[in-house]
C-alpha cells in the first residue's frame, strides 16, 4: 500500500506536522496510539521506520509528526517529500493504545514523542471515559512545544485534563515549568499509585522514568511505554 502526501506544515524549528492519505481506500482504521511503518529506498539502501499517528485518521487521511534527526537516514528524506509525492507504507500496527476500560492515567512524552498522545485526545473513549488525565510534556524551547494551543484548549475545556508543559532551555519569559520531564513526575502523580502511565519518547527519558515509577511502587503492568530509539 501506498501512502500520498496530501500537506505538511512547519509547527516547530525541524518538526513538521505531514497529512498522508492512501489512495483507493474509503477509510484507514486505527487505534489512538498506533504507528505507520514506512518503507523506501535512501541513498541505495532500504530502510523501515515506524510513524505514530498524530491523531485520529479521518476518512483515508492521517496525520504524523516527525522531526528532522540531522544525521539520520529517512527524516530528511520524507522532509524533502513535496504534496503528491509517495511512500510506501504498512499498518496501522502497534499495542500501545489505551487501556480497556481507560483508567486514571498520566501521559509523559517529550519532543516528538507527544503524537500518540494527541491521538489518545482525540478519542471519545479516553476524553469521555470520565477518567483524570494529565499529560506531562518536555521540550526544550516554547516553540518546541507542540500542538499547546490544542492542549491547553482542552484543559481549558476538560476539567479533567492537566496540561504540564516543562522546558529545558526557557527563555527569560517563560514563567511555567522547568528542566526534564522527570523532575516533575511526582507533581503529575500527586501522591497517587493507582494510575496508568503512559510513556512516549526516547529510551533514555523512558527508562529514566520507568525507574522512578518503580521506585514508587508502580506495578510493570500500569507502566505502557513506546520508544523511539
Ligand atoms: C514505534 C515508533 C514510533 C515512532 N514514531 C515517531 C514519530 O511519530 N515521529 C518521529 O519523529 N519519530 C518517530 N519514531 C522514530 C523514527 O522511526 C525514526 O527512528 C526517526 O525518524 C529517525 O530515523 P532516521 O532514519 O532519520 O535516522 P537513523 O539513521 O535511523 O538514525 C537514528 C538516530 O536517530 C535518533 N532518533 C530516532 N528518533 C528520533 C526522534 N524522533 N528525535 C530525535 N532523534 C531520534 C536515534 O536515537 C538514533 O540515534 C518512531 C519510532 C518507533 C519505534
Amino acid at each position: 500500500m501506498d501512502a500520498v502526501l496530501f500537506s505538511w506544515r512547519e509547527i516547530a524549528p525541524e518538526v513538521r506536522h505531514f497529512v498522508f492519505e492512501v489512495p483507493g481506500l474509503a477509510e484507514l482504521r486505527a487505534e489512538p496510539g498506533q504507528f505507520v511503518s514506512f518503507r523506501g529506498e535512501v541513498n541505495g539502501r532500504r530502510v523501515t521506520r515506524p510513524y505514530s499517528l498524530a491523531g485520529l485518521p479521518r476518512g483515508n487521511r492521517f496525520e504524523l509528526c516527525l522531526n528532522r534527526v540531522r544525521e539520520g537516514l529517512f527524516s530528511p528524506w520524507l522532509f524533502e517529500l513535496e504534496p503528491g509525492g509517495r511512500v510506501e507504507m504498512q499498518g496501522p500496527l502497534g499495542y500501545f493504545t489505551p487501556r480497556r476500560p481507560f483508567r486514571d492515567a498520566v501521559l509523559v512524552a517529550t519532543g516528538t514523542g507527544v503524537a500518540p498522545f494527541r491521538a489518545y485526545l482525540q478519542a471519545p473513549e479516553v476524553t469521555g471515559s470520565g477518567a483524570q488525565i494529565t499529560l506531562l510534556f518536555g521540550a526544550r524551547y516554547e516553540e518546541a512545544l507542540l500542538y499547546r494551543a490544542e492542549f491547553e484548549q482542552l484543559a481549558a475545556q476538560n476539567p479533567r485534563f492537566r496540561y504540564m508543559p516543562t522546558l529545558t532551555r526557557p527563555s527569560a519569559s517563560w514563567q511555567g515549568r522547568t528542566g526534564r520531564v522527570q523532575a516533575h513526575l511526582d507533581e503529575a502523580l500527586a501522591g497517587r499509585t493507582d494510575l496508568d502511565v503512559y510513556i512516549c519518547g526516547l529510551k533514555e527519558m523512558v527508562e529514566e522514568v520507568r525507574a522512578l515509577l518503580k521506585q514508587r511502587g508502580f506495578d510493570r503492568r500500569q507502566i505502557l511505554v513506546e520508544k523511539y530509539d
